[in-house]
């Protein structure tokens, strides 16, 4: 029997939910973590719960259940919808609680989105350890981002959104409409991968080097890190997600520091870009030990 407290952990995406249990953010057992497919609520959380239950069933005792989810997600505690995802184009998910089916575990449950708990964990223990200001975005199906500041996250009114910004467009881009459903080009309408498909019938990676997609995609991204770096005096800007890859995060490195202009002091006390927009160090399991974090708060 181990008096540690046990923390669970629930990273909800998309295609798939994450579950884990561990005694610390870093301390997950093969055993006590489990894939489960993201098809309709009533099955995926059933199936989540299911998971957690084995574990009291084995005697253990949760301490809290961090959640991590794809939003946009309620994370107002004061709000009567508090961790409900609130309309998504996902089909049977808008509205649907992610907390309540928990409560029968007893012990205080957090929600967070997913990029907030992958920027605290990269904060914790990965690319921005050392530094109290870090944000992390993920551009894949969507572009989303969080921002760990001093330990905490970033949430008010929804939560940050900063893959909705607008971007200054690419004169080589013009013809291109973008496919947000609501601002239709703004960063994710442009960047994201169905953007990028959409123009180009074809991934990122399949393009040719020489192929304009890269700077153009690597121009518009950097333009949201440079803003990132004057709203949040950010020390450190996590890329990740499965559209990104080496070439495009130089592309964003070298746009950022042509649209900052020397204004920062990015070279002096940041180390320079290549320390300022840097690749996730935790790979895949920032969101998973984010919300172990977020279990333990
Ligand atoms: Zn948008």
């Amino acid at each position: 029997m181990n008096s540690r407290p046990l923390y669970g952990a629930i990273e909800a995406g998309g295609t798939k939910f994450v579950c884990a249990a561990g005694y610390g953010p870093l301390e997950i057992a093969d055993s006590r973590r489990e894939v489960i497919a993201t098809t309709t609520p009533q099955v995926t959380l059933g199936a989540v719960v299911a998971f957690f239950e084995r574990i009291r069933n084995d005697g253990g005792v949760f301490a809290g259940i961090g959640v991590a989810a794809f939003g946009p997600v309620d994370v107002d505690r004061q709000s009567p919808t508090w961790g409900s995802i609130l309309a998504t184009p996902k089909p049977g998910w808008s509205g649907v609680s992610l907390t309540r089916p928990l409560e029968r575990f007893e012990c205080p449950v957090t929600i967070d989105t997913d990029v907030n708990a992958a920027a605290l964990a990269e904060a914790r223990y990965g690319a921005g350890a050392g530094v109290a200001s870090v944000a992390y975005v993920t551009v894949g199906t969507g572009i989303g981002g969080g921002v760990a500041l001093e330990g905490g996250t970033i949430r008010g009114m929804l939560h940050p959104e900063m893959g909705h910004i607008r971007v200054r467009r690419d004169p080589r881009d013009l013809a291109f409409a973008g496919i947000c459903p609501f601002h239709g080009d703004c960063l994710e309408g442009l960047a994201s991968g169905p953007a990028i498909v959409a123009r180009w019938n074809a991934r990122l990676g399949e393009l040719a080097p020489e192929h304009p997609a890269h700077e153009i995609i690597g121009g518009y991204l950097g333009q949201l890190a440079a803003t990132i770096a004057l709203v949040l005096s950010a020390q450190r800007i996590v890329f990740g997600g499965g559209v990104m890859n080496g070439r495009l995060l130089a592309h964003i490195r070298a746009t950022a520091a042509r649209e900052l202009g020397g204004y920062l002091p990015v070279e002096e006390r940041g180390g320079g870009f290549e320390r300022l927009i840097v690749e996730p160090s935790l790979g895949g399991l920032a969101g998973i030990a984010g919300a172990l974090l977020l279990a333990a708060r």
